[in-house]
């Protein structure tokens, strides 16, 4: 396969992410590929066109999708994405293959290679093209900056002349990648931290950080590193000792997840009801249903006992230009798995080639995915 790739305008509001940056522009032209962008296609991630050396630009995304061999993408791509790329063409990006069957029907049935990061195994070889963490890195960053500025007090412990502050008392809920971040910045407000989580191998990376861990007695360590879901009595016996730890905690960042799963509803409305007065909560989990009962995605709610349970979105991407950075390496790095004398050839005996595939030549190649879509067939 020749060596085109491209990026077009992601179109889906509120993202400002490019998946494709200046600096990974230049090593893929150093590389012998050929770079077409539609014009301004990183200009939310404040990278300007003139900011790309030695690439194309064209007019229209349509121009751009018709000249691609590798289409990278932030948000999965639309309808009329898919209809404008030639057969056979690659697709790179955030691809959601635990829901969008229609997106990933039309990916299989116009023959697209289809590459969903979501799926690419969580390795020590797969670290650099691994888009998730850094993606979550920036989110867990962010949750902890918003907490900060909705609530009413220091997070640091200061001494003044108007009297002693004490620090704000922070729970991080879900210790992954995101968690983790978010307890560090929390650290470096000056609060005073407590993470949790229910894989028992946390403690030691949460107490690592400076934190306190804050033992529930609820252990679900799942399968590939990953939580299970938790059985209804653990997640009782989870929430009746939260909800007595919650009356005395004055932030609350919410990350916990099960891939592919609605996010865990962890913190419940009678929790927050027993909560202080200017109480805070950011739901990190809020594009996948939150795990706070009270979380409106994109939405602060301020309950009637003064607790506000902030659901932003599209957090990795209001810190664009590092997580476009992040997210733009990551890609390349998956990417050069795949170029070879200044082509694209795709190598199937690699297994995180192999392993990250969605669709490919007409199928779904996705184990998982093709049961749940085709009922196993085929
Ligand atoms: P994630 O986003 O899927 O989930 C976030 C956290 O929520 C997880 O730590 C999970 O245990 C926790 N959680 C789930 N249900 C919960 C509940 N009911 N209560 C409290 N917490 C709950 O996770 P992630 O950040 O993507 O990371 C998942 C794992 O993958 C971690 O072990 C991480 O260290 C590992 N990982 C490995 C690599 C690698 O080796 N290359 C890279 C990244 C992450």
């Amino acid at each position: 396969m020749a060596g085109t790739v491209c990026a077009v305008v992601e179109r889906v509001p509120g993202e400002r992410r490019v998946a494709l940056t200046p600096e990974i522009a230049k090593k893929l032209r150093a590389a012998g590929l050929t770079v077409v962008l539609e014009k301004g296609a990183g200009v939310s991630a404040a990278f300007p066109d003139t900011a790309y050396i030695d690439v194309e630009f064209v007019d229209s995304a349509a121009a751009a999708l018709a000249r691609a061999d590798v289409l990278l993408k932030v948000q999965p791509p639309e309808d009329d994405e898919i209809a404008g790329l030639r057969e056979g063409a690659v697709v790179i990006g955030f691809l959601q293959p635990h829901t969008g069957d229609a997106r990933i029907k039309a990916l299989r049935d116009h023959k697209i290679t289809s590459f969903a990061m979501e799926l690419l195994p969580r390795t020590t070889r797969a670290q650099a093209m691994d888009v998730l963490s850094s993606q979550a890195g920036m989110a867990g960053y962010k949750a902890v900056l918003i907490a900060a500025q909705v609530s009413g007090k220091f997070f640091p412990m200061l001494t003044t002349a108007a009297g002693t502050i004490r620090p704000s008392k922070v729970l991080i809920v879900g210790a992954g990648v995101a968690g983790l971040q978010a307890i560090a910045t929390a650290r470096r407000l000056g609060s005073q931290v407590e993470g949790f989580d229910v894989r028992p191998e946390t403690r030691e990376q949460i107490e690592s950080l400076g934190a306190k861990f804050l033992d529930l007695g609820v252990s679900a360590a799942g399968a590939g590193g990953y939580a299970r879901e938790l059985t209804a009595e653990e997640r009782a016996e989870q929430q009746r000792k939260l909800a007595e730890h919650l009356k005395n905690i004055d932030v609350i960042v919410t990350t916990a997840a099960v891939p592919g799963r609605a996010a865990p509803k962890i913190i419940t409305a009678a929790m927050v009801e027993g909560m202080k007065a200017g109480s805070v909560i950011v739901d990190l989990a809020a594009e996948t249903g939150g795990n706070c009962e009270l979380t409106r995605a994109g939405e602060t709610v301020l309950t009637a006992n003064g607790v506000s349970v902030v659901g932003p979105t599209h957090l990795a991407s209001m810190g664009c230009i590092h997580s476009s950075e992040m997210y733009a390496r990551n890609l390349h790095n998956f990417l050069s798995l795949s170029i070879k004398d200044g082509a694209i050839a795709l190598d199937w005996t690699d297994d995180l080639v192999a392993q990250t595939c969605l669709t490919h030549d007409g199928a779904i190649k996705h184990a998982a995915t093709q049961q749940r879509i085709e009922g196993g067939a085929g």
